[in-house]
This record gives C-alpha cells, structure tokens and sequence, in this order.
C-alpha cells in the first residue's frame, strides 16, 4: 500500500504517525511533508496547491490512498481531480469542501438542513452591511465569507467595531478575496466543543470530541491564532450528546449536501457552541481535521482507527460502530516562535531531549532539518507536544513538563492547555 498525505503541519505528521502505526508495511509519502514525517516516509517538495503537480506525483508514485489534510488543496479541488484519475481519495470534492471555503454557503445549507446556527445575514456591499449592523445589538461576530487561516473571524463587542470590522473587508481589502463577502452573525454564549464525524456521506461515525484553544495567551486572551493547543476527551460531552449531534447537525446536513449534488465524504468538523438552554449551535464547519484538534485525537484513538480513512477513501467501508472510543487522554501543546502569529522569527535552533518518555509524542509543523542535521524553526507553530494520561489532567501534567524542556530562543507556549476540564475534574 503506497499512501500520499498532503500537508506539511503538525497534523499531517501525526496523519502520517497514525497511519505508519496502524500499517507499519505501507509506504508513506508526504507533499511537502516536514522533517517529522521525513522520518516516517518519504517527502515530496510540492507545495499543498501546486494541484498538477500533486496529481502527477501521484501517478508518478503509483500511489493508492491520498489523504488530503489542509482546507485549500481540497477547496482547489484537488480530491476532484484525483477521482478523476481514478484514485482513492480521503477527502471532500471541491463543492462540498464550500461548507468550509465559503461561510455564506455553509449558513444556507444549515437553514435548508434546519440545523441550529447563529442569526446571520450576508453581504458583498458595505452600506447594506453598516445599516445591519446599526440594526442589531452588540455583541456582533463579523467573518469573512471566505478561507482565511483563522483570521477571517471577529468578535466585536460594540457595533463601531463590527463596521470596523465589515469596512476593513469590504472596503479595505483586509483579507483579499476572502472578504469580499461578510457574514454577520449574532453572539451566541455557551461552551464550544469539536465535534468531528467521519463519513462516506451515508455512515457516520463520531470520533471523540476535542477543544482547542485559539487564543495567543494563557486564559484565552491575546490575538487570536491557528490555535495554540488542543485537548481530547472532552468529559461534558455524554453520549446523549453525540447522539444529538449526529441525529440534529451531522445527519441533516450530509442529507441536504446530497440532495444538492455535493454528497460530503472525509471528516466533517462541526464547530459547536453549547448554548446554556441545550441547544447546540453550530458556528463553523471543517472540511478537514483541525490542527492542532488531530494530534490530539489521532494518537488517542484505538490501534487501527486510520483504516476507516483508507476504506472510506476507497469506497469499501462498512463501520461496525457509530463512536470510536478514545484508549487513553492527549493534551497537546502548541509551541510557537517568537512573533506568531503576526510575524513569527525563524532559524532558531530546536533542542529536543531524546528522554521525552512514552507517554509523549511531538510533531513537526514550521521546522526544518539542515544538511549537518540541526533543526531549526522555519513557521509560525514550530511543534505540537501531545502529552498522554489516563485523564486529561494526566496527560496534561505530560505535555506541559514536555514543553518545558524542548528548547529553542523566542520558544512561545500556554501552560494552561486543558484548563476548563481541570476545572471541571477538580484539579485546577
Ligand atoms: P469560527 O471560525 O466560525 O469557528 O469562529 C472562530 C471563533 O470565533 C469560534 O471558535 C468562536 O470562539 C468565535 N465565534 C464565532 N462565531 C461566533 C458566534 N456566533 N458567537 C460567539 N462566538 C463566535
């Protein structure tokens, strides 16, 4: 089994770890891939959008299986054009992946599918967009319709700051292409929690539910990030939760993506907020893992959990089960450069003891490995350090002393990852 996993973050190596472990005699490869998954398989130097040159490497590789990990590759259509050549893909087509590329899109099919959502309204013209806002009352979320690595979201207490906001999109090109179309949602208060579904876009079956952290600074304040951490399970979501999850949010809305001719296939990520009064409001949808979400989940999961991939991937899966259980707790702590998420510094030697431990695993994102074999930071989120434990405080306990003792100058991390389910078992 040849596999081609595309990206080159820190959830693409654990993608990569995953799947060496579940299938040890598969050949792995990696586009562009980073010095992490360099140890596990071979990397391609093709950049995640380069789509021609992806599909030839494919061919060229005579590979079997593509997971695509990344939101743009798949929004570019990448999964479209490797079907096209007959290939196994793990991946939603181009016009499904628009419940992620395009916010506008994603609110329409959660009306039609009449799944709980935020009052919203969309707009491509600023005055139309001024006079909603002067309408409604504070708090207002502004999002920029389109994909925008994490930065298309605002949260605007006042209503000067959401025409702030709706002006620096529409008017001042703040975030190019991507908000050229706004959506303006109200606030809506609760818990948020992940929840991730993989599917054929028949079955379904749930994967254990994370929380990540997108803020820069410990107790979530600071700039917002790609996301500085993640921790999985998450103890408030009782089954009957995932059973409502699936039955009110996943189900209706593989059923309206099919009836549209856009059937979803991959992992669905539905962005929760639990709403005090029980609702459960979907914000967001994920046509992907998250990063950092999967180097918390992905290494949790029981031996074998990536043959749902591949047999999803080659249109021959027959789950027995409608949740996968986690084996043990992850925490994973991101470690960022000095500057992230604005302008993160690079070339700073990494120091990574050999003596870590087997309840710890770390992943490469923004590194690079030079020819005399020191690793330097190359990005803004440098690894992702997951730690493991019977319980979330466990692991968290394994990640944080991880963290500590991985060294590089400017070396940028939240000891607090996890901290609402420490409060929550007491041990904050
Ligand atoms: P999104 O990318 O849509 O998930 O938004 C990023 C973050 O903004 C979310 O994780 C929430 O913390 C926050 N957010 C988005 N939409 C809302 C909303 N309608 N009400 C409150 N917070 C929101």
């Amino acid at each position: 089994m040849r596999i081609l996993v595309v990206g080159g973050g820190g959830r693409e190596h654990a993608l990569c770890w995953a799947l060496h472990r579940d299938t040890p005699e598969a050949t792995i490869f990696a586009a562009p891939g980073n010095p992490g998954t360099a140890a596990l398989g071979t990397n391609l130097p093709i950049a995640i959008t380069a789509v021609d040159d992806l599909v030839a490497a494919a061919t060229q590789h005579d590979i079997d299986v593509t997971i695509i990990g990344p939101e743009a590759p798949l929004a570019a259509g990448l999964a479209d054009r490797l079907r096209g050549e007959g290939r196994a893909v793990f991946g939603p087509s181009q016009a499904a992946a628009r419940l992620e590329s395009s916010k506008a899109y994603a609110k329409e099919v959660l009306r039609r599918a009449r799944v709980p959502t935020a009052a919203s309204a969309t707009f491509t013209e600023l005055l139309a967009a001024l006079d909603h806002i002067l309408a409604h009352t504070e708090p207002l979320v502004v999002k920029a319709s389109g994909l925008a690595a994490g930065k298309g979201v605002i949260v605007c207490v006042t209503r000067a700051e959401a025409a702030d906001a709706a002006r620096a999109m529409l008017a001042g090109n703040a975030l190019g292409d991507a908000g050229h179309e706004v959506v303006i949602e109200e606030f809506v208060q609760g818990e948020e929690l992940s929840v991730l579904a993989l599917t054929d876009g028949e079955r379904i079956v749930i994967l254990p539910p994370a929380q990540d952290h997108k803020r820069l600074g410990e107790g979530d304040t600071g700039p917002n990030t790609g996301g500085m951490g993640a921790y999985c399970p998450v103890t408030l979501t009782t089954p009957a939760l995932l059973a409502q999850v699936r039955r009110d949010v996943i189900e209706p809305v593989l059923r309206e993506m099919a009836a549209q001719g856009a059937p979803y296939e991959g992992v669905l990520y539905a962005g929760l907020m639990l709403a005090p009064d029980g609702t459960t409001y979907v914000l967001e949808f994920n046509c992907r893992f998250g990063d950092p979400e999967a180097q918390a989940i992905l290494p949790g999961l029981p031996k074998g959990a990536t043959k749902h991939l591949l047999d999803i991937a080659r249109r021959r899966w027959r789950p027995k089960r409608q949740v996968i259980a986690p084996t043990r707790a992850a925490v994973t702590t991101v470690l960022a450069a000095r500057g992230y998420p604005e302008k993160p510094e690079r070339g700073a030697a990494i120091h990574i003891p050999k003596d870590l431990g087997p309840d710890v695993l770390v992943f490469h994102a923004g590194t690079v490995r030079e020819a005399d074999g020191t690793l330097r930071t190359a990005g803004g989120r440098v690894l992702s350090v997951t730690g493991f434990g019977a319980d979330v405080p466990a692991a968290a306990r394994a990640s944080a002393a991880a963290s500590e003792r991985i060294a590089f100058d400017g070396k940028t991390w939240r000891r607090d990852i996890a901290w609402r389910e420490l409060q929550r078992a007491g041990a904050a």
